[in-house]
């Protein structure tokens, strides 16, 4: 309990060091900070929100200064989290604060903005200099302004012409002062697609420009409430005419509520046996209230999200409360969907398609306990959730749990550790378990739950491998699609069934080389080659969004003869096209999918049968569920392998399987097409014969030879600079600490990374294994405090613990 008298406060900051600061509690704040609450507090010239750690009467040793405002009234990380917090930052190397910072939503999802108000001198001066003034000059007009009340920068900006230079003069008088603030944002300035559009009931009676009038007069012919996105198409300038006649209160705008998948509703099934056995395991932990992790391993179409759903509604029946953790809503709808059909109210969606308002909202609702159950993503692991009795992870390998931003975290590990210190149950769900999880059972840390059937006793698909080599030795052509592939297509569109096709690669072609001299077109900033898009006809960087147009000549000697090699599925969409004329080819990738709507428009096009085929990237391999689909074409499964990454093989196997997975979901058998240059690969072989065992039996000889993960603990070191010798410095100063090497650790590098140049900073790497945690913990500690001592640039070193992306 805080003591009302306690005069300081330790406050973690968002900034990369680890300690916190020490601010003193001014009268009116005393009585009122509580750890978990958010406080505003100055540090060097800026203002910044911090945590509240503790309240005590300490006094520090150097002069401290003055807390500034009170951000909440109750904290927003209860006991549990802030715990969670300290395991988070210490286990993945990261400061305190900038964990603390990625755990309150309500701060780092809100803008912030500047504003000024004056100081006692600015009073005065503009008691002065008012006095008689004429209006005009900037300076006076900002002073009469800021007399009434503090005022924001955009506000300024608006009706002072020329405020900035005045601002800025006005600064270095010291008559006015500067804060940072966190507004919300305007609700009215939400995407069309989140607006609602109606008349106020105040008489149209003004003139109206030619756009007003014509919305005017959709709305009097369908009187009601309209989308404001969907009227998109019907009146032009909808947008810009809806604001503009609310502006005048001809109509109203409301942001619509939120947005909940638009999944069809299922009735709950009768599980079947193997569901069964799963679920009373499931509901018998939840009941005796103890730490268990499950790794509920199921073949795809095993109906493991049934499971989930009633695991859930045990918990709630004895009143706790579950989380269930998904890789990406807006691309895995089904999952979130069943939740919000069988829950209704009493489920809370963490949707990154929500605005910060709404966002608020939900996690005020979880905070409450109105809503029980919990869906989110990655960092929806730390949604407080109140007595919490389950945690699901489904897709539990899934590369989207790992933040790939300080703090680095998985949040599959950190549900795990959550659910320890809440005695809850966990449940990792997966067709294809990450080697590391699955490696938990056989040392008994996890235990194991298995679906091994498709419901209703559906078959697997039947997987057939193409070797492309020897289908160039017999047609002498370099194509696309093999006869194989070719006449399977042919097959489905006489039936009238549907075919997904796989390319994990977008663009048109993946690289433009010269042919006289080899020269291959590389990023302006990194050291990638770029890709050709042809519709935007244009070179891209897959890495930094850097374009350029088409050159006519080699930039590097001048030749015409520019050669576009190597496919994505920007151009399998077109030869598809090409080859069967008369099929509905829709894609499906980051290109064409620029938002929520064109997602669900290309997805729910394809499973109302609007299209014949699909293409796309590993977009299209993830959990969808439509029970037409009869054949999964990939066109290559060699993308992938050729990574510089020791999980090339995973996640081809992974993403084969899971592509494997969409065929056959319906009642007619689905069959399965694998193209490849390496028929031999292991993950191809296991993948083709659905086999995980296998797979992970010959993968975890590999792991262990290597000393990878999970035999050992890894972590990447990565430098980074602007200038090459920089990097290489900083790289060299690394290894120096950790030399002479200590006999538990094994450090490979620093040497470049596979990507050596990305954004205009040049990268190092050093990986370091670790015989343990505590080991790998305490020598990453010994590289922070050596850049923090030699004062790097806070952006120079990152320490990845676990990574699952080497590049
Ligand atoms: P998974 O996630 O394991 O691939 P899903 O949970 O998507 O599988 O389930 C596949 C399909 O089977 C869904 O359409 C689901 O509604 C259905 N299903 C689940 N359980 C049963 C059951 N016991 N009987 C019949 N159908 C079921
Ligand atoms: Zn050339
Ligand atoms: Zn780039």
């Amino acid at each position: 309990m805080t003591d009302p008298e306690n005069e300081y406060c330790d406050v973690s900051l968002p900034v990369p060091l680890d300690h916190a600061f020490t601010y003193r509690l001014p009268l009116t704040l005393r009585h009122r900070v509580k750890p978990g609450c958010r406080l505003l507090v100055p540090f060097g010239p800026r203002k910044l929100t911090g945590v509240a750690l503790a309240c005590h009467d300490e006094p520090p040793a150097a002069q401290v200064r003055e807390a500034l405002r009170l951000l909440d009234e109750e904290p927003v990380l209860d006991e549990e989290l802030l715990r969670l917090a300290r395991w988070v930052a210490e286990y993945y190397s990261a400061p305190l604060g900038e964990v603390l910072r990625a755990m309150t939503p309500l701060t780092g999802e809100i803008r912030r903005t500047k504003r000024y108000s004056l100081t006692d001198a600015g009073r005065e001066a503009a008691r002065q200099l008012l006095l008689g003034a004429e209006g005009g000059d900037p300076v006076l007009e900002i002073l009469r302004m800021l007399e009434a009340r503090p005022l924001t920068a955009s506000w300024l900006a608006k009706k002072v012409p020329g405020s900035e230079k005045a601002i800025r003069s006005l600064l270095r008088k010291k008559f006015i002062e500067v804060e940072d603030i966190h507004a919300d944002r305007d609700p009215l300035r939400a995407a069309a697609a989140r607006l609602r559009v109606q008349f106020s009931g105040r008489p149209v009676d003004v003139k109206l420009k030619k756009t007003e009038r014509e919305l005017v007069a959709f709305l009097e012919l369908y009187p009601g409430s309209h989308n404001l996105g969907t009227l998109q198409d019907k009146v032009k300038n909808v947008s810009t005419a809806a604001r503009s006649l609310a502006r005048r209160g001809l109509v109203e705008l409301r942001v619509e509520g939120p947005v909940m998948p638009d999944e069809p509703k299922r009735p709950p099934h009768t599980l079947n046996p193997h569901q069964q056995t799963a679920f009373d395991e499931l509901k018998k932990a939840i009941e005796f209230e103890e730490f268990r992790t499950y790794l509920l391993q199921g073949i795809t179409g095993s109906g493991k999200t049934e499971v989930y759903l009633r695991a859930a509604e045990s918990a709630l029946a004895v009143g706790r409360g579950a989380l269930l953790l998904v890789p990406e809503i807006a691309l895995t709808p089904a999952v979130a969907g069943q939740f919000y059909h069988r829950f209704g109210d009493r489920v809370a969606i963490l949707h990154s398609a929500f605005s910060d308002r709404e966002r608020a909202e939900q996690w005020r609702r979880i905070r409450s306990g109105d809503a029980g159950v919990v869906v989110g993503t990655r960092s929806g692991v730390f949604a407080p959730v109140r007595n919490l009795g389950l945690i699901v992870v489904d897709e539990e390998q899934d590369q989207s749990y790992k933040q790939e931003e300080t703090p680095r975290y998985n949040g599959r590990d950190v549900a795990i550790v959550r659910a320890q210190q809440a005695g809850a149950c966990v449940v990792l769900g997966s067709a294809t378990p990450s080697l590391e999880s699955r490696y938990n059972i056989d040392r008994k840390r996890y235990r194991a739950l298995s679906l091994p059937e498709r419901v209703e006793n559906r078959p697997l698909p039947e997987v057939e491998i193409v070797d492309m080599r020897e289908e160039f030795l017999a047609t002498r052509r370099q194509s696309t699609f093999s006869r194989t592939l070719t006449s399977a297509i042919q097959d489905r569109l006489e039936r009238g069934e549907q075919t997904m096709l796989l390319l994990n690669r977008r663009g048109f072609s993946s690289f433009v080389a010269c042919r006289a001299c080899g020269e291959r077109i590389e990023c302006r900033d990194c050291a990638v080659t770029l890709t050709y898009h042809r519709r935007d006809r244009r070179l891209l960087c897959h890495y930094c969004n850097y374009a350029e147009p088409i050159p006519s000549r080699c930039p590097a000697c001048g030749s015409e003869h520019i050669n576009f090699l190597g496919q994505g599925s920007e151009r399998v969409e077109e030869e598809l096209r090409r080859n069967f004329p008369e099929a509905r080819v829709a894609r499906l990738d980051r290109d064409t999918v620029t938002s929520k709507r064109a997602f669900e428009k290309i997805l729910y096009g394809f499973r109302d049968h609007a299209y014949d085929i699909l293409v796309g990237t590993q977009m299209i391999a993830k959990g969808h569920d439509i029970p037409n689909v009869t054949l999964v074409g990939i066109v290559s499964a060699d993308v992938g392998l050729g990574m510089p990454d020791f999980r090339a093989a995973e996640r081809t196997f992974q993403l084969l399987t899971q592509a494997a997975g969409r065929a056959g979901r319906g009642d007619v058998p689905g069959q399965v097409i694998i193209q490849t240059l390496n028929p031999d690969h292991y993950a191809i072989r296991f993948a083709s014969g659905q086999d995980y065992e296998g797979f992970f039996a010959k993968e975890l000889q590999f792991r262990r030879l290597m000393r990878y993960p999970p035999f050992s603990a890894l972590a990447n070191v990565l430098v980074r600079a602007e200038k090459k010798e920089n990097a290489l410095r900083l790289a060299g100063e690394l290894s120096q600490v950790l030399n002479p090497p200590p006999p538990e650790l094994k450090t490979m590098g620093p040497a470049e990374a596979p990507v050596p140049k990305l954004k205009r900073e040049y990268r190092y790497q050093m990986l370091i294994k670790a015989a343990s945690r505590v080991v790998l913990r305490e020598h990453l500690a010994r590289l922070r405090d050596h850049a923090l001592q030699q004062r790097w640039p806070p952006t120079a070193l990152v320490i990845d613990v676990d990574p699952l992306s080497l590049l």
